[in-house]
């Protein structure tokens, strides 16, 4: 868990923590990285490092050495306050913006159908992390809950007047 006594990062303490923290994920899954991400597309908040370290590191065990070619993290960033994380043969999302709120949803995409219970298996995952970072600060990782402020976010209640 991140200091509590931080208040909030300073944009490049922020940006050196989530660059520092994703270039050692990178280091140490460089298949999961080789497509080229524009920099708004790989920003997670910083209270979800933990969860992504360790949604790369399941991924990592579910995928065989022979296919890792076929898995490269297309996003991992901040979607409507939770985390969407997606990949080249996973769903291809959408949201959209009605009176009633956001609605989101997931495209299937092809993909070889030899390896669908690991596809499936890797979608299923990254669903789970997703709803991990709906009840975890995004500011220091500390339990937290989807809050419509100007934005929605997931806060802790320490860090709950941020937005
Ligand atoms: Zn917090």
């Amino acid at each position: 868990m991140i200091d509590h006594s931080i208040s909030r990062f300073d944009d490049d303490a922020r940006c050196r923590l989530i660059d520092g923290h994703m270039a050692e994920l990178r280091q140490r899954y460089p298949y999961q990285f080789a497509q080229e991400m524009l920099d708004f597309m790989l920003d997670p908040e910083p209270g979800w490092l933990a969860i992504i370290s360790t949604l790369c590191r399941d991924v990592d065990a579910l995928i065989p050495v022979e296919v890792r070619p076929q898995f490269q993290w297309t996003q991992i960033m901040e979607k409507f306050g939770t985390l969407r994380a997606s990949w080249s043969l996973g769903p291809q999302f959408f949201d959209s913006l009605s009176s009633g709120g956001v609605l989101s949803g997931g495209l299937p995409r092809e993909r070889p159908a030899a390896y669908e219970p690991i596809w499936a298996a890797i979608d299923q995952r990254i669903a789970a992390a997703t709803a991990e970072s709906a009840k975890t600060c995004g500011e220091c990782g500390a339990l937290g809950i989807l809050r419509d402020l100007h934005e929605l976010r997931t806060l802790c209640d320490r860090h709950a007047d941020l937005v």
